[in-house]
């Protein structure tokens, strides 16, 4: 059984789960709210809001992050939901997240996953906050099927919040389009046409059990391979490694960009899994698919010390299985769906 915590030659210390996998990235859900109800995501009516006392303070996220880069050397953090642009001052965070400093010295990596609807108003203060990088979800080009994915007439907002992230200079802009077979899976090459129009890099996810009404079905998912056969079909592309990533990435042959798919259902990259999770409501969870979390709340709440949250964070890790096993009979589906985890 590996240590949990390791201390490198240089004295700084990672994180190393019970797989011998260093973690190093959070993803970080800042509220269960959104202004969207993405058919995939949550449902349209009977969400139950979390009561704002519930959520974690923007003090207490940095408390957890300060930990975590301190202690274990994390390289990355992506703020999330829910929608995180409906969280007032989230900018604010951005900022004392970008104080912390790796024990190298080194920043830490700050990015952001976001509907886009009110980017055009917010682009460059999440950058001049300190945001480096930005993923805009977009499944659509479509106006009519935009407004029946998500239930709101926004896509000329978010095709405008793309365009303010370029131009505000975050970089890179990447376009998450979950894709459903039947649904918009026609629209693959569209998206990869627009994306290298704008200066931004889609990337295709495989449509994942999380979605708020149960009716996700392995028929629904359209398999990444099936999705780079029909891209690289207009638009000749070639494999280039992606390390930890957990898209394949793209390049293309004429120089113009790339594009990246994410095949969590058929081909998961659990092995290369780097991941912790914080809810909003101050739970560890050590995978998307966890059936259970380890609060860290209640040790922030009750006076904790460091030493108090390292023994949570190891013990997140150290239960943070060998992979999920989507499409298996095994296959438990997490009680919160995608918007109550953090994409
Ligand atoms: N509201 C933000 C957004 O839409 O980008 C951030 C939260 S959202 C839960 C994060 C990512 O999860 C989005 O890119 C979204 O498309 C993706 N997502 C949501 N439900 C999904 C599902 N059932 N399968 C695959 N991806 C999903
Ligand atoms: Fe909201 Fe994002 Fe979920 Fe859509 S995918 S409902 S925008 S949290």
């Amino acid at each position: 059984m590996p240590k949990l915590f390791s201390v490198r030659k240089d004295g700084t210390g990672q994180l190393i789960d019970s797989y011998n996998r260093v973690v190093r990235d959070l993803r970080i859900s800042i509220t269960d709210r959104c202004n969207f109800r993405c058919s995939y995501c949550m449902p349209e009516e009977g969400m139950k809001w979390l009561d704002r006392p519930e959520l974690l303070s923007f003090e207490e996220i940095e408390r957890v992050v300060r930990v975590l880069v301190e202690r274990y050397d994390f390289e990355s953090v992506r703020l999330t939901g829910g929608e995180p642009t409906v969280r007032a001052q989230l900018p604010l965070l951005i900022e004392k997240l970008a104080r912390l400093k790796r024990p190298s010295g080194t920043p830490l990596d700050i990015s952001l996953t976001t509907n886009g609807a009110t980017l055009r108003l917010l682009a460059s203060d999440l950058k001049n906050a300190g945001l480096s990088r930005i993923n805009i979800s977009l499944d659509t080009l479509r106006r009519d099927r935009f407004i029946e994915l998500t239930k709101r007439d926004q896509i000329s907002n978010v095709v405008s919040g793309i365009h303010s992230a370029v131009e505000a200079g975050l970089q890179p802009v990447k376009i998450n389009t979950v894709v459903m077979s039947g649904v918009n899976d026609d629209e693959v090459v569209d998206i990869v046409r627009f994306g290298r129009e704008v200066g931004a890099i889609p990337r295709f996810i495989e449509f994942m059990p999380l979605d708020g009404d149960n009716s996700w079905s392995p028929a629904k998912v359209v398999p990444a391979n099936e999705i780079v056969e029909r891209i690289t079909d207009i638009f000749p592309a070639k494999l280039v490694s992606s390390g930890s990533d957990p898209a394949k990435r793209y390049i293309f042959d004429d120089q113009m960009g790339e594009f990246g798919v994410i095949a969590s259902v058929t081909m998961p990259f659990c092995d290369a899994c780097d991941r912790l999770r914080l809810t909003a409501d101050g739970k560890l969870r050590n995978c998307l698919f966890a059936v259970e979390e380890q609060d860290i709340k209640t040790t922030l709440r009750n006076s904790g010390s460091d030493d108090d949250l390292a023994k949570v964070i190891e013990g997140s890790a150290k239960r943070k299985w060998a992979g999920h096993s989507i499409g298996n009979v095994n296959f438990i589906r997490p009680k919160r769906s995608m918007s109550q985890i953090g994409g």
